[in-house]
């Protein structure tokens, strides 16, 4: 029996050297050294023996098992040894190669336009605010002069949630909303940019829209006030030379009401197709802020005036790039938005 133990040694140490994964070698040993494993088969013989050899016999068994333990695991930390090595040699990183390309996304012409008419203001000593799109009536209509009867708050027009509650269709609640925030602190002066919405079944609107709205209350503000800033705000954004024209017009919340028109961007006012061969292009409303707005909001009309006006985003932005379809912002074709 010793010599079969001693054959199973040595053939055993040959086959530990020539394994090469982990895996063989963990079946190797359950083989070998395993309670249903060789050595254990080779002992079931033991019983026929005196109790000299036995204890002998047990003796050389456990001193090969121990070694050929140590054996497999030192055998064992060959191997993962190597296969780190081999592992860092295939993910070396070359750092002189050239980078990748980060596919980093860019701003909408939307937003950049948004922030542009911003910056614009806030340099002229705005400050941001803003406020919620889902309003009451109150703030989108009642207070800023619109009556119950006036066809703004005609329910083809507007996303209404209850009788009183509403998808704001303009910027303007913000106006009264920090009118009353403020009052009597003088002055306001702020641009409300945001969302707003209105139904509208033709393909040239847009449900959801954005707006820039502005506000400033002070004392002794005047249409000329009015009338340098929003002349300033014009060239600024579509460059120095459009002349800037002021239409009479009626908002309910200003009075007197303007329009305002630049001479077109893609003619120079020559006349085009973009301008309907006018020469002028509409570019914002604007007005001083009539008495009830201001009595709204908790300010004295016999103290204080102010100017207001309010723009749309996408105009601005269709008219600065020379974008024909207004549903080119909300496709998400990166093809077009890639261009800003
Ligand atoms: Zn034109």
């Amino acid at each position: 029996m010793l010599k079969k133990l001693k054959e199973l040694d040595s053939t055993a140490q040959t086959s530990i050297t020539k394994i090469n994964t982990i895996q063989e070698l963990n079946d190797f040993k359950v083989k070998i050294l395993g309670r249903k494993g060789e050595i254990t088969a080779l002992l079931r013989g033991l019983k026929s023996l005196s109790p000299e050899q036995r204890a002998e016999v047990g003796k050389v068994a456990n001193e090969i098992k121990d070694r050929l333990e140590e054996q497999i695991n030192s055998r064992a930390s060959e191997i993962n040894q190597r296969d780190l090595e081999l592992r860092l040699e295939k993910e070396r990183i070359d750092v002189t190669l050239p980078g990748l390309p980060i596919n980093s996304g860019g701003i909408h012409p939307l937003t950049r336009i948004q922030r542009e008419i911003t910056s614009i203001f806030t340099g002229m000593g705005f400050t941001v605010a803003e406020g919620p799109e889902i309003e009451l009536d109150y703030y989108n209509f009642e207070a800023l002069n619109v009556p119950q009867h006036h066809p703004a708050r005609d329910m083809q027009d507007s996303f209404y949630i209850t009788e009183e509650v509403l998808l704001r269709t303009h910027t303007s609640p913000v106006q009264v909303r920090t009118m009353e925030k403020m009052a009597p602190q003088i002055p306001v002066k702020i641009i409300v940019p945001g969302k707003v919405y209105r139904k509208d079944d033709d393909a040239t609107h847009s449900p959801m829209f954005h707006q820039v709205e502005g506000l400033l209350i002070d004392e002794k503000i005047t249409f000329a006030d009015l009338k340098g800033t929003l002349m300033l705000f014009a060239k600024k954004i579509f460059g120095d030379q459009v002349s800037v024209r002021y239409r009479p017009s009626f908002f309910p919340f200003t009075e007197p009401s303007v329009e305002i028109d630049i001479s077109c961007v893609m003619c120079g006012g020559e006349g085009c197709r973009v301008c309907s061969h006018t020469g002028w292009l509409e570019i914002l409303g604007a007005g001083m802020v009539h008495p009830n707005v201001l009595k709204a909001g908790g300010y004295d009309p016999e103290k204080v005036t102010g100017f207001a006006f309010g723009m749309g985003i996408e105009r601005i932005a269709m008219l600065k790039y020379g974008i024909n379809d207004l549903r080119l912002f909300f496709d998400n074709d990166k093809r077009f938005l890639i261009q800003f």
